[in-house]
């Protein structure tokens, strides 16, 4: 199986569900607004430590405990609202998408229209656009015409982009705007370094395999973007969150990567599976044993 370069949980992830788990741990009633990482098993295994997800509609109402805010961040006006009501909030948004929520506020600033690629309903994008006075949300494969109409007669515009979009469509979309507006436009390509590579490494491993196996929570929006790449090249994408989606048979050659909200426990243990389920054939070359 040939193993992605890089697997496991992105370092947002990471530092958010530790320091949740920390804080469960010393006993503490902990909230959180919505899910921390998109990974069922995670979530489940938080929740089992005492984790209480809480609804925007009883924000209203005071709570005893500490609310985190997760790694996408939050727009300030809910932050605000989180304050109110419980004793402590601890912010574990991720310190790179924390840098473009500064980055689109400074540019705004300078004068800037911010334009941002990404999803609408998006919790990252939430959070970023709550922080701006005005502002474009961009989603891609769109029929980017309408924006062009949007922006006319402004004359600085700075395009960012959530920091999770796919890189290839946010230097269509870029390129796209540059080649209209010119000048006037410009460009700051703020995709988190972890999803381009994990995107490259998805193109070279569909590259070089059969069946690629994405492993990652069925609503993990960056592992669908893994399998799309692969499924683009013409190769077979397995999305996997557990050894009960593998299916049975020859896979051919198989590679092996997941999304940045898995942790590498849930990787081994696929890793393990396949190992322990396959022999060596006639040709020497290893195969798959019948399930
Ligand atoms: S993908 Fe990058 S920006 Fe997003 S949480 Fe992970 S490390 Fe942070």
């Amino acid at each position: 199986v040939q193993l992605a370069r890089s697997v496991g949980f992105c370092y947002g992830v990471d530092r958010a569900v530790s320091e949740a788990i920390k804080l469960l741990k010393s006993g503490k009633k902990v909230y959180a607004t919505g899910e921390i990482v998109h990974n069922e098993k995670v979530m489940n295994d938080l929740k089992e430590l005492g984790l209480e997800m809480i609804e925007d509609t009883l924000l209203s109402e005071r709570h005893e405990g500490i609310a985190i805010i997760r790694a996408h961040g939050i727009d300030p006006s809910s932050e605000e609202k989180l304050r109110r009501v419980f004793d402590e909030v601890i912010d574990l948004t991720c310190p790179i998408v924390y840098n473009v929520f500064s980055l689109a506020v400074d540019l705004e600033q300078q004068g800037n229209f911010v334009v941002v690629f990404g999803k609408r309903n998006h919790p990252e994008v939430t959070a970023l656009s709550g922080r701006l006075k005005s502002y474009l949300i961009v989603q891609p494969g769109e029929d980017y015409d309408w924006v062009l109409k949007e922006l006319e007669g402004i004359e600085r515009v700075a395009i960012v982009s959530q920091t999770t979009m796919s890189n290839v469509d946010f230097e269509g979309f870029a390129s796209f705007v540059q080649t209209r507006l010119g000048e006037k436009a410009t460009v700051y390509n703020t995709i988190c370094k972890v999803t381009i590579q994990r995107e490259s490494e998805a193109e070279r491993l569909a590259r070089i395999s059969d069946t690629v196996i994405v492993i990652g929570g069925r609503n993990s929006s960056n592992t669908k973007k893994l399998v799309k790449i692969v499924q683009r090249l013409g190769k077979k994408a397995l999305h996997v969150t557990d050894l009960k989606d593998l299916p049975r048979g020859d896979m051919g050659k198989v590679a092996l990567i997941s999304g940045t909200s898995t942790p590498y426990e849930q990787i081994q243990k696929i890793l393990d599976y396949i190992d322990n389920n396959r022999e060596v054939t006639d040709n020497g070359r290893e195969n798959e044993s019948a399930r």
